[in-house]
């Protein structure tokens, strides 16, 4: 790449999280196939990221970019105000399908933020429309919910930009982040803070919002199963909606198609992104029952009141479709058993090092916490020199592979790891 293009970027183009005056660096990407990414300058790394959650299946898949190509012949995009087509309905038959039973009603929008805006909006509705105006949300701590101003008001308010924007976001309800481990024994003293805010200030709280079993960007932290259990029996007792956002979790990263499926619970309204289109394009969508959406028809406004310019975009839709078929197609179950099970045996030993506060490891996502934050920049340079791709954050060096990874390719993901923290 033509270092003046670099030299255009760093002075030009936002990247997120970092400052426009001393930007981290950036490696210029110019392909993509499998689990590796070339570099500009022909390096390749194997990639442990799956482009925040996204790339399942690996990049520049024949079937999805089949699937791109011949939808983008037919039409790229039409509105879906008044108009439908054939990739919307086929896809959300297949999320309709593959979801609990009772999440009949989609809601295709553009990105995971949208689609917590669009979880949190039919949450108020529901209640306007019953006649009562319930204006909070119950959420965790920890927790992380996406970047625009609802998605936000519901992030974990100190390890977020809580503090940057007081006085511009809602006040709702934070309970204490569960401890119990995922694998752990469950403390019932866990769930004490989140039953006390319900049972204080349940006639104004219009929904829980929770991400199930693992809190992402919150601090990749994975809870007891229990814990869900017991908020679905607390908000069916207090007839309190229940938001699961699976954007992240969704799509068997965590050994079960849902993260939910590891409490057996069903949520009233699910949110899905990322993995939706296996990383090729944004696309997310927001199911909930027949029950929330016809009650919300009943409103007021006689209908939900949202509706993106790309709703149901066909070429988004052609190609999640054909991503979800790939999945299911697939040996994914095995494949996430044989990752989880490599990555505990690769990674769990480096909780014995000094610098190493945690390790903790589900499904294809594997977590070293270090006692200290990271240099990102000398870290990321350090993996690029193993040739493998893993952005980490704070104290958190993370892995989620695409579910392709062969064994040597997670190996050179999790020796690299071991290298750098040394
Ligand atoms: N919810 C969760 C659990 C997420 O991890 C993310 C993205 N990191 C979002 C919502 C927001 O999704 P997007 O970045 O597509 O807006």
């Amino acid at each position: 790449m033509n270092p003046s293009d670099l030299e255009f970027d760093l002075r030009h183009i936002w990247h997120p999280y970092t400052s426009m005056t001393h930007p981290l660096p950036t490696y210029p990407v110019i392909s993509a196939a499998g689990v590796e990414l070339e570099l500009s300058d022909g390096r390749r790394l194997i990639d442990g990221m799956s482009s925040w959650w996204a790339a399942i299946h690996g990049y520049n898949h024949p079937v999805l970019n089949e699937a791109a190509k011949s939808q983008i012949d037919r039409m790229s995009h039409v509105m879906f105000g008044g108009i439908t087509h054939p990739p919307a309905i086929e896809l959300c038959q297949q999320l309709v399908a593959m979801t609990p039973a009772a999440l009949e009603c989609v809601f295709l929008a553009d990105s995971g933020s949208v689609a917590v805006e669009v979880a949190l909006k039919m949450a108020l509705q529901y209640w306007q429309a019953k006649g009562e105006k319930r204006h909070r949300f119950l959420t965790l701590r920890h927790g992380y919910h996406g970047d625009t101003f609802g998605a936000m008001s519901v992030c974990d308010p100190d390890n977020s930009m809580h503090n940057l924007y007081k006085g511009y976001l809602p006040n709702h309800l934070f309970a204490d982040a569960p401890q119990s481990r995922f694998e752990g024994e469950w403390q019932p003293e866990d769930i004490t803070s989140f039953r006390q805010l319900l049972l204080q200030h349940h006639n104004e709280i219009a929904a829980v919002i929770l991400e199930p079993i693992v809190q992402g960007a919150g601090g990749m932290r994975i809870y007891h199963p229990e814990y869900l259990r017991q908020v679905r029996k607390l908000c069916d007792e207090y007839q309190i909606l229940l938001i699961a956002d699976e954007i992240a979790t969704g799509f068997g990263r965590t050994g079960k198609l849902f993260a939910c499926e590891h409490a057996q619970i069903e949520p009233d309204i699910l949110c899905l992104g990322k993995a939706l289109t296996g990383g090729y394009m944004t696309l997310s969508a927001t199911l909930t029952t027949r029950h929330v959406a016809e009650t919300i028809s009943q409103g007021e406004a006689g209908c939900f009141m949202h509706g993106p310019t790309f709703m149901g975009n066909p070429l988004a839709c052609a190609v999640a479709s054909a991503n979800l078929k790939l999945l299911s197609d697939s040996q994914w179950q095995p494949r996430i058993q044989s990752i989880e099970a490599q990555l505990k045996a690769e990674l769990l030993p480096l909780k014995s090092h000094t610098t190493v506060k945690d390790v903790r490891v589900l499904g294809a996502i594997g977590v070293v916490e270090m006692k200290q934050p990271v240099d990102m920049a000398s870290l990321q340079r350090r993996f690029v020199q193993h040739g493998v791709w893993i952005r980490p954050f704070g104290r958190l060096i993370y892995l989620m592979p695409p579910y392709i990874t062969r064994s040597e390719q997670l190996s050179k993901l999790t020796n690299a790891i071991n290298d750098v923290i040394i």
